[in-house]
């Protein structure tokens, strides 16, 4: 069994069909790199064994493999809430919280099959690049120890790199999804503001935050992201919009201000790499611009701690978890931030003039899709860098980011693929960004890509 992994989630699905396994067996198998690896890179922060097992012979006993994501063995990031299974969001403050309920995600993921085996390590609160925020220690790249696996959702791309699941999720309020699936060579979307229900999903940065699945294939991000989309009566800003699938020949954009000046020669040649494929697979490239993009990273570390700064003020001992005192650094260096941009004396200075340059940044962006289907873009300006060389220098850590920002000021959706390894053998890969509700656009762009580049799914252990 062991050998066979990784499997994708058709390849799982016709495998239990055919009882050439179990899902019994596909736990063991999981299970196994849990025990084996994750004392060491400290991926998951609880396993739920029982409850994996439970689910599993329940599973086997009936047969019901037909459904969307039946025997797919999936973890949450710790950020999610999972009724009766404790969820810290990374935090000391929550360190023995159970939820009453689950999010509308893990619901649906679960109704759909899926079997959970636990909760994922990931920086607290979800504020960081790298998964050194969290308050129960870093999470190490399976791809080289000595180096960070992205964050914040940063257990969900390691669990991936590390076999030890086959489908994670995460939330993505500039970056979060794309990043660690970038730095662990997997497949993520972080869809369209208002496409999938953050309902259970503690909130960050509310007008940025969007809840995705990752993967190891775009069809695997697909299938899940099929399954948790849409409506659900408890998140007032999401619809079953969808972009009809252009059949035609797509074209995408270059927008020259994400390939200037910091970023990396090995992520440039990977982006160049995909782009010659790209074209040999028919689809044409026009190098655009989006001069106000610049400023999106210097809007976000506005508009996000001042909604961070209002959405921990819950978080005050009195209803839920440890009190404030529990915070760590980089919350508290956030409620100050976010506090200061949203005090009377520069409301107008800064979070105002955030919101205008925002609302300019959108303008451009929409008008640029009536050129092209899609934009390409590097996720982050570097490969995976390694542990502890930005944790004392917060400013160098935020402009991790500096390339994820525009989808979440816009709402649109991004796609990250995994494209390659640097001369370190470290995980390399790309975004490709889409008007709002185009999920099925970039799936087939995505899609189109991994096969012109024979594409294969790849664990480190
Ligand atoms: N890295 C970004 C931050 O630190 C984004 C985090 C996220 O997407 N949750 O704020």
């Amino acid at each position: 069994m062991k050998n066979k992994l990784p499997l994708t989630i058709k390849e799982t699905q016709d495998g239990l069909i055919k009882k050439e396994f179990s899902a019994v067996e596909l736990v063991d198998s999981y299970l196994g790199q849990i025990k084996r690896y994750n004392e060491e890179y400290n991926i998951f922060l609880t396993i739920c064994e029982d409850e994996a097992y439970k689910k599993a012979k329940e599973l086997d006993k009936s047969g019901a493999y037909a459904t969307p994501l039946a025997g797919v063995v999936t973890s949450y990031k710790d950020i999610f809430l999972t009724k009766g299974v404790r969820t810290t969001a990374g935090s000391k403050v929550l360190e023995s919280y159970i939820p009453p309920y689950s999010a509308t995600s893990v619901s649906r993921i679960e109704n759909a099959g899926a079997i959970p085996i636990g909760k994922l390590n990931c920086d607290a609160w979800a504020h960081g690049s790298s998964g050194e925020n969290s308050d129960f220690g870093s999470t190490k790249n399976p791809w080289n120890k000595e180096y960070v696996p992205g964050g914040s959702s940063s257990g969900s791309g390691a669990a991936l790199a590390a076999n030890m699941s086959l489908i994670t999720t995460g939330t993505d309020t500039c970056g979060s999804i794309r990043l660690p699936a970038n730095y662990c060579f997997s497949v993520a979307i972080k869809p369209t503001y208002g496409a999938v229900s953050r309902y259970g999903v503690i909130a960050m940065a509310s007008s940025l935050d969007t809840v995705g699945p990752i993967g190891r294939t775009v069809e695997d991000v697909e299938t899940v992201f099929n399954v948790i989309k849409g409506e659900d009566g408890f998140d007032g800003t999401v619809t079953n919009e969808e972009r009809k699938v252009k059949s035609e020949k797509l074209k995408i954009g270059i927008p020259k201000e994400f390939f200037t000046g910091g970023i990396d020669p090995e992520v440039e040649k990977t982006i160049t790499l995909a782009i010659e494929v790209l074209k040999n697979e028919g689809v044409e490239f026009k190098e655009v611009t989006l001069p106000s993009t610049k400023y999106a990273i210097d809007v976000y570390y506005v508009i996000q701690p001042a909604e961070v700064s209002s959405n921990l003020g819950r978080f005050d001992g009195i209803r839920y978890g440890n009190g404030r005192d529990a915070f760590g650094d980089e919350a508290k260096r956030r409620i100050m931030l976010g506090t200061y941009v949203l005090s009377a004396g520069y409301y107008d200075a800064y979070y105002l003039k955030a919101m205008k340059v925002r609302s300019k940044i959108i303008s451009e962006v929409d008008k640029v899709f009536d050129e092209v289907d899609a934009l390409i873009a590097p996720v982050a300006p570097t490969p995976p860098f390694k542990l502890g060389d930005k944790v004392s220098d917060p400013l160098t850590m935020y402009l991790t980011d500096v390339y994820a920002a525009t989808a979440n000021l816009c709402g649109i959706p991004s796609l990250a693929l995994p494209s390659g390894f640097s001369k370190l053998g470290l995980p390399l890969g790309f975004q490709l960004m889409g008007p709002r509700f185009s999920e099925n656009n970039l799936f087939e762009l995505g899609k189109t890509c991994h096969r012109a580049m024979s594409y294969e799914p790849k664990v480190a252990f």
